[in-house]
């Protein structure tokens, strides 16, 4: 995969903008990336014409290279579908807040009910756990190890010779809520039956649990390895109990975690937590960017970009230093395109200080302890406020156009003027540099 990927990035590099041609093969690259990701065909589709109408036709900034820039409407788009605010809780402004974990048999949500309360115990909460699977003894035996395990309270109720059914369930329920009130819990969080699959026994007992609990969450409990069945389930469950939310679990597998991607997006609720163990510390709030990292396999990606990105640097700035070196010198466009990229690099106090300290730039150094990096944002804005014939026609610029100039930037006279004077010695000194002798030359590391 980022193989293919690598190659397709690699033509986008060094081209000038984003155009329809040289971003199709990234795109189905990316395409491929999502789908084997297990994001559902669809949400694919959809996300690949948002990211080409974001990218083509930008113009590729100086300070990012095409494929970087691609990747970053990747990353954006990614993470902005996800949500950023994921892991944000409601709770009831009269105790007990009620969650009501919903999903499918087997996706893990005893175990997240038991992992949801040890999270909300060491945020300071008191929660109280409640099984209402009466269909099978063990499930419930099964919750009560849990919160023993992690010290949690849990309501057991009296079910014997009670027939299991709805119920039984609703009078469980009823009970744990009212314990919770009496027993100062602020939290109630109500473990449910599963089916293998969605039927309507389930569905009406789930309707009814919310009915009578109001619950402030119902949080979808998916298992990450399932892939596009979650997906199809959490459509379902979320047609008829309006989910406020998805806990993806077993994410500690090799699931890639595309599942997360499309429920978001056919749910429109947000991923909160996620599971990643069978033990109750084995939970975490959700974080969009990671997962996107690993949805497109991204760590390769990026360390390939920084070091393109190395290499495109390297290359501009001894394209930068032959230009000022010979005879027509560099222009105002050119000294612009320095100036990102220093910034780009970091402070100029840092650059300074890469400066060898011999020759022409001796005392530069020292200099550096004394510059302002907001002369820098007002430098570049000056020249932005050129126009391109100017930036490259210095001479042209009459006291006229330092007025405009001034104006667009937010600048004084005094200000550009004092920008072009110093370029202008600036490029006196290069060119002085040209024609000096080569070993000064390579002590400046420009050869
Ligand atoms: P339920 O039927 O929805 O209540 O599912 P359970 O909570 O009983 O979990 C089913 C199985 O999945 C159990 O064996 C759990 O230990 C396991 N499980 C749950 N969450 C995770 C997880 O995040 N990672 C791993 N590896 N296993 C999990
Ligand atoms: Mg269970």
């Amino acid at each position: 995969l980022s193989e293919k990927l690598q190659r397709a990035f690699k033509n986008l590099r060094g081209q000038g903008t984003v155009t329809e041609e040289n971003i199709q093969e990234a795109l189905r690259e990316i395409r491929v990336a999502l789908l084997e990701a297990d994001v559902n065909l669809n949400v694919a589709k959809e996300l690949i014409e948002h990211i080409r109408e974001r990218a083509v036709g930008q113009q590729v900034m100086t300070a990012l290279s095409p494929t970087e820039q691609v990747i970053k409407i990747v990353r954006d788009e990614l993470v902005d579908l996800l949500g950023k605010d994921t892991a944000r809780f409601q709770f009831a402004s009269r105790p007990p807040t009620v969650i009501l974990m919903a999903g499918l048999q087997g996706s893990g949500k005893t175990t997240t009910s038991g992992k949801l309360a040890a999270w909300l115990k060491k945020g300071g909460h008191r929660p109280m756990l409640v099984s209402v699977d009466v269909y099978r003894p063990a499930a419930r035996e099964q919750l009560k190890v849990v919160a023993n395990s992690i010290n949690a309270k849990i309501y057991e109720g009296d079910t014997k010779g009670e027939a299991a059914g709805t119920a039984l369930v609703e009078r469980l329920a009823k009970e744990a809520r009212r314990e919770a009130v009496i027993t100062g819990c602020d939290t109630l969080i109500v473990d449910t039956a599963g089916r293998l699959h969605i039927d309507d026994n389930l569905m009406d007992e789930m309707t009814r649990l919310k009915a009578l609990l109001a619950p402030q969450e119902i949080l979808f409990v998916a298992d990450a390895m399932t892939g596009q069945d979650a997906v199809r389930s959490a459509q379902e469950f979320h047609r008829k109990l309006a989910l406020t939310g998805v806990v993806l679990t077993k994410m500690d597998g090799d699931a890639r975690g595309g599942a997360a991607l499309s429920i978001r997006h056919v749910t429109g609720q947000p991923v909160k937590f996620i599971g990643t163990g069978e033990k109750p510390d084995a939970f975490e709030p959700f974080h969009p960017d990671r997962i996107v990292s690993r949805i497109l396999g991204m760590g390769d990606i990026m360390s390939l970009i920084e070091k393109a990105e190395e290499t495109l640097d390297k290359k501009k700035s001894e394209e930068f230093a032959r230009k000022a070196l010979s005879g027509d010198g560099f222009s105002l466009e050119d000294f612009r395109d320095q100036l990102r990229q220093i910034r780009k690099m970091g402070s100029l106090q840092n650059i300074m200080k890469m400066l060898p300290s011999v020759g022409p730039f001796a005392g530069m150094q020292q200099m550096a302890g004394q510059v302002d990096e907001k002369q820098f944002v007002r430098v570049e804005a000056i020249i932005n406020s050129m126009t391109p014939y100017e930036r490259n026609h210095h001479e042209v610029i009459s006291g006229a156009r330092r007025k405009r100039i001034a104006n667009g930037s937010g600048t004084s006279v005094q200000e550009v003027n004092q920008l072009l004077r110093q370029y202008a010695q600036m490029r006196k000194m290069f060119k002085g540099l040209g024609k000096g002798n080569v070993l000064q030359r390579r002590a400046m590391g420009m050869m």
